[in-house]
């Protein structure tokens, strides 16, 4: 995918009205500190336009990035942040799934997954969600480049197990270090669009 530009649209806070798009979009969603920042970064060509973690879990707003006029990328806040309390947790699950459930532009959802580690029940809840709102999530193994080539195949089982899912489901391994996997994910994009 060729980007030409790129620009943060809309900003959603929690008591926001979600925006009216008439453009096809594709969320990303994942626990804070996964790498979401990076991979939007990347689906970007850009190298810190979305917001990164320097202070994970303090951003509670749904992120609208207008990519070359044609699509959205929306950055659903991060979750399971540790230091934040129960009430705040609620709501940002309220809001992302507040959004799931109303936006009617939304082609895809992309839930992302530290390949390193065994999914969380957050994980969990949000692949539920997601499935529950009539969508199968897209499954992106994070930080690929942090494990040798031979543990990959092992991490990539313990994921599928952890979530329950089968080989229906698809799983990219991804790297924000190396870019591996951004054409892979560019293409479903591309896809779906002039689908
Ligand atoms: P977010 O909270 O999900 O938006 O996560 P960020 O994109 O801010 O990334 C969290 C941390 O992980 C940062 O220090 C990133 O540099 C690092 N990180 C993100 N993606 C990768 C990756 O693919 N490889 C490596 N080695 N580090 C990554």
């Amino acid at each position: 995918m060729i980007i030409k530009s790129v620009e943060l649209e809309t900003v959603c806070g929690i008591t926001s009205k979600l925006p009216e798009n008439t453009k096809p979009e594709f969320a990303f969603a994942g626990k804070s500190n996964v790498g979401k920042s990076s991979l939007i970064n990347a689906l970007m060509n850009r190298k810190s336009f979305a917001r990164t973690s320097s202070q994970p879990g303090k951003t509670q707003t749904i992120n609208f990035y207008n990519i070359n006029d044609a699509l959205y990328y929306v950055d659903l806040p991060g979750y399971g942040y540790a230091k934040v309390s129960l009430e705040v947790k609620a709501k940002w699950g309220k809001m992302i799934e507040n959004y799931l459930h109303k936006s009617s532009m939304l082609r895809c959802v992309f839930l992302l997954i530290d390949i390193r580690h065994e999914p969380s029940e957050n994980d969990k809840t949000m692949y539920d969600w997601i499935v529950h709102n009539g969508y199968q999530p897209i499954i992106i193994a994070t930080k690929l480049d942090k494990l040798k080539r031979s543990q990959v195949q092992k991490a990539l089982k313990v994921l599928r197990t952890g979530l329950g899912i089968g080989s229906d489901v698809t799983v990219i391994p991804f790297s924000a270090e190396t870019k591996q996997g951004r054409e892979e994910i560019w293409d479903l994009i591309s896809e779906s669009v002039n689908s």
